[in-house]
């Protein structure tokens, strides 16, 4: 297992639609083993393939947020939302590609999710609350969707201007 890189917003690759995962491979097995460790030390609650720069449909997330609980990390490949509600959620949302920003985004309170396990099952499930929030950030950033395409121009505008600055400051150090 080994910690990757993150992409930081402005990237063409985040803003790309990825491609289905056609066969589990050793290359996809060891992927998902370093999106969780990279998930895990960042830390983070979710993470998709296109943030490494890795234009699969590929996501990892542990939302449990009880720290005397198990872990739950969970790996899906080819994840679609089957049903969504008609209730919304409000959440204060952020990513780890947008450091240190955060936004309101509106989104469908529950969901089906239908995704490919590891071990090449087809699974689903329904997703509340933060896990629901979570799944369907992730899911956008498959179709090349970021939380901070939901918010109002001036909002991205500034804080893409703020990441560019971080970026160039990155670059230098
Ligand atoms: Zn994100």
């Amino acid at each position: 297992m080994a910690i990757r890189d993150i992409l930081i917003h402005p990237d063409p690759r985040l803003k790309t639609v990825a491609d289905p995962v056609e066969a589990i491979d050793d290359a996809v097995r060891r992927l998902s083993e370093d999106m969780l460790e990279t998930m895990y030390h960042a830390p983070g609650i979710g993470l998709a393939a296109p943030q490494l720069g890795v234009m699969k449909r590929l996501l990892v997330m542990d939302c449990e947020k009880d720290e005397t609980a198990p872990p739950q990390p969970m790996v899906l490949l080819n994840p679609r939302v089957t049903w969504a509600s008609e209730e919304i959620n409000v959440y204060e949302e952020g990513c780890l590609s947008i450091p240190e920003q955060y936004g309101e985004v509106s989104r469908p309170a529950e969901v089906d999710v239908a995704w490919v396990g590891l071990d090449g099952s087809a699974q689903s499930a329904r997703f509340d609350g933060l896990w629901a929030t979570c799944v369907q950030h992730e899911i956008d950033h498959l179709d090349g969707r970021l939380f901070i395409d939901y918010l109002k121009p001036l909002r991205r505008q500034m804080i893409t201007r703020k990441m560019q600055k971080l970026k160039r400051e990155k670059a230098r150090a």
